[in-house]
C-alpha cells in the first residue's frame, strides 16, 4: 500500500512537471509572436504618428500590411520585390489645381491615386470625372477632414459614408480605399473603415509638401529615400509639388520604377513572398501596451 502510494505521488509530481513543461512552451510561443507582430505594427502605429511630428523618416522596409483574416484592411508600403510606385495626392478636389495635375500626369503618362475631402467633390464633382477617365484611382479621405482620432466611431462612419456617397453621386464610383484626415488613426478608425470594406491607405514617403518648400528640397526628399513598393503622400494643389514631379518622375524611371495606381500595386502583394499577414487581434494588442 504504501509502495503504491509513493509511485501515485510520483506519477502526480511527473504529470506536474509535464503540465509546467507544456506552459512554459505556450508562454514562449505567445511571447515570441508578440515580439514578432509586435514588431511589425510598431511601423504601422509609428506612421500614424507623422502628423504629430514624429521623424517622418522612420520607416518600414519590409511589407507592411495589415488583414482580418484574408482580407487586406490596411497597408503602409506595397511590394519590396517590385520597383513600383504609388504616387497618392491629398486634399483635392480644386476646380483649377486638380485639372492641371491631372493634365500634367496625363502628359507624363502617370497614373496616381487621388484621395478627395467629400465637401470639395460636391463643389467641383466634373473633376471626378476627369480622375476616372486617365485612369486614375479615387480614394475617400472623410467628407470634412476632421480629425477622426479624437472622435467616437460614429463620427468615422458619417465621415466614411458621406465621401463615398459624394464621390458617388460625381462620378458612380464606389471607392476601395480610405485615407484618415490629417493622417490621424487609431486601431477604431482602421477597423471602422474596414466595416465598409475599405483599405486603410498610409504611406512610405511624405516630403512634407503641405508645408510648401522649394520643389528641389520636395524631391531631394523623395529621391533620398523612395524604395521599392513605396506610397509617397503629396497634396493637391502644391506648386511646388508639381513643379518637382517630371524631373522626379524621369529620375525614377530611369533607375528602374514604374508607376502604378494603389489598386494595381495591391493586386501584386500576392506575388510577395514574404508578405506578412497580421491579425488585427495583434494590432489591437500592440496599440494598448503603447497607451
Ligand atoms: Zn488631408
Amino acid at each position: 500500500m504504501r509502495r503504491n502510494n509513493k509511485e501515485r505521488v510520483r506519477m502526480k509530481q511527473t504529470s506536474n512537471w509535464r503540465y509546467c513543461w507544456w506552459l512554459f512552451i505556450s508562454l514562449f510561443i505567445l511571447v515570441a509572436y508578440g515580439a514578432a507582430y509586435g514588431e511589425d505594427m510598431r511601423h504601422v502605429a509609428t506612421s500614424g504618428l507623422f502628423a504629430h511630428g514624429v521623424d517622418p523618416w522612420l520607416l518600414p522596409s519590409k511589407p507592411h500590411t495589415l488583414w482580418e483574416g484574408n482580407h487586406l484592411i490596411a497597408i503602409v508600403r506595397g511590394n519590396p520585390q517590385r520597383k513600383e510606385i504609388a504616387l497618392t495626392f491629398d486634399d483635392g478636389p480644386h476646380p483649377l489645381f486638380t485639372l492641371r495635375l491631372l493634365a500634367l500626369l496625363k502628359m507624363l503618362h502617370v497614373r496616381a491615386t487621388f484621395f478627395v475631402v467629400g465637401w470639395k467633390v460636391d463643389q467641383a464633382p466634373w473633376v471626378l470625372q476627369r480622375m476616372l477617365e486617365d485612369g486614375n484611382e479615387i480614394g475617400d479621405h472623410t467628407y470634412h477632414h476632421f480629425d477622426l482620432k479624437s472622435g467616437p466611431p460614429e463620427l468615422t462612419a458619417a465621415e466614411i459614408e458621406m465621401c463615398n456617397d459624394a464621390i458617388y453621386r460625381a462620378c458612380g464610383y464606389t471607392p476601395l480605399f480610405f485615407r484618415p484626415s490629417g493622417g490621424q488613426f487609431d486601431p477604431a478608425v482602421i477597423h471602422e473603415a474596414a466595416a465598409h470594406h475599405m483599405i486603410t491607405v498610409l504611406w512610405t514617403d511624405d516630403p512634407a509638401d503641405y508645408e510648401s518648400p522649394p520643389a528641389d528640397v520636395i524631391e531631394d526628399r523623395l529621391l533620398h529615400h523612395v524604395s521599392p513598393g513605396a506610397i509617397i503622400l503629396l497634396h493637391d494643389g502644391i506648386e511646388q509639388t508639381y513643379e518637382m514631379l517630371p524631373d522626379f518622375i524621369e529620375r525614377m524611371r530611369r533607375a528602374g520604377y514604374t508607376f502604378v495606381t494603389l489598386r494595381e500595386m495591391i493586386e501584386h502583394l500576392d506575388n510577395t513572398p514574404h508578405a506578412e499577414r497580421v491579425q488585427l487581434a495583434s494590432f489591437r494588442r500592440f496599440n494598448t501596451r503603447t497607451k
